[in-house]
């Protein structure tokens, strides 16, 4: 009886060892596992160790491919703890409409040589053929071009002569007709820059390298982003280390973004090319693609041109050609235009630093030239000194 009852206590002690020696390996198993796993939101004070879960829980967040290549969605642990770095500031340019008539005084300004030189001469009276030559002189030195000057002295001899009067409202009035109709108010100015077919516009601004031309991209997008468009550039003026650089400051400080190589000499009808897919892919408004100016010689301008035009014509049509010239130049500058004409066809014109040269007469004679309109204007450095060419405006701005 005794035997057994010791075989029980026996027994029982072995079922109570066996079940504490379970408890406590439950215990450390437990207690193994809360020490390597993150305290919440502190995920990086304790590293993986190895055999730690790599894959994420089923249940976690997925992520885009998008949003795995790109560093910046995640936050570093730094960053999280430091203070946020400042949003840039997008700027809002100035509204293009009106702006020739703000920028007038610098028109006038450096122009007014013509409008007073020919009104004091005009309405001097008496006009004998010496005044009368002095009156072509002031019209040639204006870059005016011979044809339209002859056009213009026949014009108001044949008033003066008519009406027999010089009086000078009389004399401001006859020319401001004649300037105008000279500068052609029923040219189409606009600029293509809205959705057509299901694809972006696509304008490409070429130019002699020094005349303004990447900044008058830049001050061009200006102008778009300020008509609510979507815009995208290329830098395919890939021979000017600095060009790319430049254009993507002027694309940031409006939220516009840039294609570019990081590699300079890059082919630029690849990155051309690039840029138009990007905007289709963004569904942009407009794409302006910057091109390169500085070569040696025509021959190596034809061929980048016309390469450049062609890959970008593989993707899509190019619906404007904006030639970029520096009004200073005068001659030169319009030598410079024949070029460019016979490898593109030049929609547009954009004379810069019309602000700087008593030479307004360029408008005429460059329209004159390539049968194509001015379209706009620059008128100082300021990243609003672009404006769209408005006629009336620029008469009026000679004669002031
Ligand atoms: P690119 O080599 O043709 O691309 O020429 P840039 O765009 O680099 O411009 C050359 C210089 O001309 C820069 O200093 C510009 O600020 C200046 N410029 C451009 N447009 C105008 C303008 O309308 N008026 C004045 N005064 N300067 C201008």
């Amino acid at each position: 009886m005794i035997d057994q009852l010791w075989e029980w206590v026996v027994i029982a002690i072995g079922i109570l060892v066996v079940l504490g020696g379970l408890l406590v390996g439950l215990m450390r198993g437990r207690g193994g596992r809360s020490r390597s796993a993150p305290a919440p939101g502190r995920g990086t004070d304790v590293l993986p160790g190895v055999g730690d879960d790599a894959e994420p829980p089923r249940d976690a967040p997925k992520r885009s491919v998008q949003d795995a290549g790109s560093v910046d969605t995640l936050p570093a642990p730094e960053e999280s703890l430091a203070t946020p770095a400042p949003a840039p500031t997008i700027e809002r340019p100035e509204s293009a409409r009106g702006r020739l008539t703000r920028l007038r005084a610098r028109l006038a300004r450096s122009n007014s040589a013509l409008g007073q030189g020919l009104l004091a001469l005009l309405s001097r009276g008496g006009l004998d053929e010496e005044a009368w030559e002095e009156v072509e002189d002031t019209l040639i030195r204006s870059d005016l071009g011979v044809e339209a000057t002859t056009e213009l002295v026949d014009s108001l001899r044949a008033k003066v002569k008519v009406e027999g009067t010089t009086d000078e409202a009389t004399v401001r009035g006859w020319l401001r007709e004649d300037l105008l109709r000279l500068v052609d108010p029923s040219l189409d100015r606009t600029v293509a820059s809205s959705r057509a077919q299901g694809r972006p516009a696509v304008v490409l601004v070429v130019g002699v390298n020094g005349t303004g031309k990447t900044t008058t991209v830049g001050k061009l997008a200006r102008v778009l982003v300020a008509e609510d468009k979507d815009v995208v550039l290329g830098a395919a003026d890939t021979f000017r280390a600095a060009a790319a650089d430049q254009l993507e400051t002027w694309g940031t400080r409006v939220g516009v973004p840039t294609v570019r190589s990081d590699r300079d000499g890059a082919d630029p009808a690849a990155v051309a090319f690039d840029a138009v897919k990007a905007g289709a892919e963004m569904e942009a408004d407009v794409v302006l693609v910057d091109t390169a100016g500085r070569l040696h010689n025509k021959v190596g301008l034809m061929d980048e041109l016309a390469k450049v035009k062609r890959v970008i014509e593989k993707q899509s049509p190019i619906d404007e050609v904006l030639l970029v010239l520096d009004a200073t130049t005068g001659q030169n500058g319009l030598r410079q235009a024949e070029v460019f004409a016979q490898v593109v066809d030049v929609t547009g014109i954009v004379l810069t630093k019309l602000d700087g040269t008593a030479k307004g007469g360029i408008v005429v004679s460059v329209q004159r030239k390539l049968g194509v309109p001015v379209k706009l204007v620059g008128l100082g450095e300021g990243p609003d000194d672009l404006a769209p060419f408005d006629p009336e405006a620029f008469v009026d701005a000679l004669l002031d």
